[in-house]
């Protein structure tokens, strides 16, 4: 194939998957670019999580699990999607971090339950992390990550048909190995947190949890500083006080969702 039908190709497929998987989502009104299927989030979810099971020491049961599950369930089940298989493990190592996969497979690090002061704040974890799922953040990055390397084949192809360099075909299969891992470890965009936090707190709220826990929640992890090692709460959810601020902005309506129930 001459690298002008190539170029060609890879336009036209381009334009095929942007019209093709832009969506709006329901619960904020913004459009994602997401596409995987949400069909396929459940599915998606599971094999990630095996993949998490293989290198940390996942706890399904005990004493705090048990109330990681009891708070989460009760948000899930008021969230905008109470009938993903939610559920709820904690990964006992001493890193303070907590993260959603596709599909509603919820877990927190057993250091980021002991730090916390009692269960509202636990909720805002949570109700934050129920946010993430809910509105489809993991398949919206990962989709993100594909686009970005699907990009970096067409121009490496394209260049490297006429130069004879493959180092841009290397560099997408790189990117390809990040998404692999971006459910985890790789922080969310900016309006993905913003979002995570303001449907998250009216989750939490709505539940029967004071959201006023949330802004004592970001505030308390402003104070710990991350250590480097595994990602910590702070590298995958960047804290800053313009998100406090906003919570702060948000929170009589917070408070009117909590004492309506
Ligand atoms: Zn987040």
């Amino acid at each position: 194939m001459g690298k002008l039908s190539l170029k060609h190709v890879v336009g036209a497929a381009l334009i095929f998957v942007l019209s093709a998987c832009v969506t709006t989502n329901e619960v904020t009104g913004r459009s994602q670019f997401i596409t995987i299927p949400a069909s396929e989030d459940t599915s998606l979810g599971l094999e990630a999580m095996a993949e998490v099971k293989k290198t940390a020491p996942v706890l399904e049961s005990g004493p705090m699990v048990d109330r990681v599950r009891r708070i989460g369930k009760r948000i899930a089940a008021i969230s905008d999607n109470p009938n993903l298989p939610w559920d709820f493990v904690v990964i006992d190592e001493p890193v303070l971090n907590a993260w959603a996969l596709p599909g509603g497979k919820v877990a927190v690090y057993a250091k980021m339950v002991n730090s916390l002061t009692d269960d509202a704040e636990l909720a805002a974890v949570l109700g934050h992390e129920i946010a993430h799922a809910v509105l489809r953040h993991g398949a919206e990055q990962l989709s993100r990550a594909q686009m970005q390397s699907l990009i970096i084949v067409g121009v490496g192809a394209a260049v490297g048909a006429a130069t004879k360099d493959d180092e841009k075909a290397q560099l997408a299969v790189g990117l390809g190995s990040l998404a692999a891992q971006g459910f985890v470890a790789l922080p969310h965009s900016r309006s993905m947190e913003l979002e995570a936090d303001d449907i998250g707190t009216r989750y939490m709220a709505k539940a029967g949890y004071d959201p006023r826990a949330a802004v004592r929640l970001w505030e308390h992890m402003k104070t710990l500083k991350d250590a480097g090692g595994p990602p910590t709460f702070l590298s995958t959810h960047p804290s800053d006080d313009k998100r406090i601020d906003r919570l702060q902005a948000q929170m009589p309506y917070y408070l009117s969702v909590y004492k309506k129930r």
